[in-house]
């Protein structure tokens, strides 16, 4: 078993809603949706935090926000607008350790974020 929750869905350890993926991303529904629409969006490399990304990670970075726009299309939310978040550290939030992208929509979004 991986010490990793999320390298734990990527190898299918653990159980997750999947809405899409690829050779190097996954995207599954969050399990504590703050929105109507709330999906993750993550690398199946394992990256800890954003300050850990290396300059060879550029185009999965590119992949993920491409993938989320891609998602938000599908679930009916891109025109309407969303939101694309990376909690990094725990000063920002972020209780998983696996860097990820929250995809949030379906409702009014206000600014700035609390
Ligand atoms: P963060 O606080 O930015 O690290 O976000 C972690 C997110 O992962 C939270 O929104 C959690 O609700 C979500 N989460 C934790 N465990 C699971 C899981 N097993 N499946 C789906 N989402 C999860």
């Amino acid at each position: 078993m991986s010490d990793c929750l999320f390298c734990g869905i990527v190898n299918g350890e653990i159980d997750a809603n999947i809405v899409a993926d690829d050779d190097h991303w996954v995207a599954f529904r969050d399990i504590n949706p703050q929105a109507p629409t709330h999906i993750l969006v993550i690398p199946k490399k394992h990256v800890a935090t954003v300050n850990n990304l290396k300059a060879e990670d550029e185009v999965l970075v590119g992949e993920l926000v491409r993938a989320a726009g891609q998602i938000a299309n599908d679930e009916g939310i891109a025109e309407e607008g969303y939101r694309l978040v990376l909690n990094t550290n725990a000063g920002a939030g972020q209780s998983v350790f696996h860097i990820h992208l929250h995809l949030l929509g379906g409702r009014p979004l206000s600014w700035p974020a609390g």
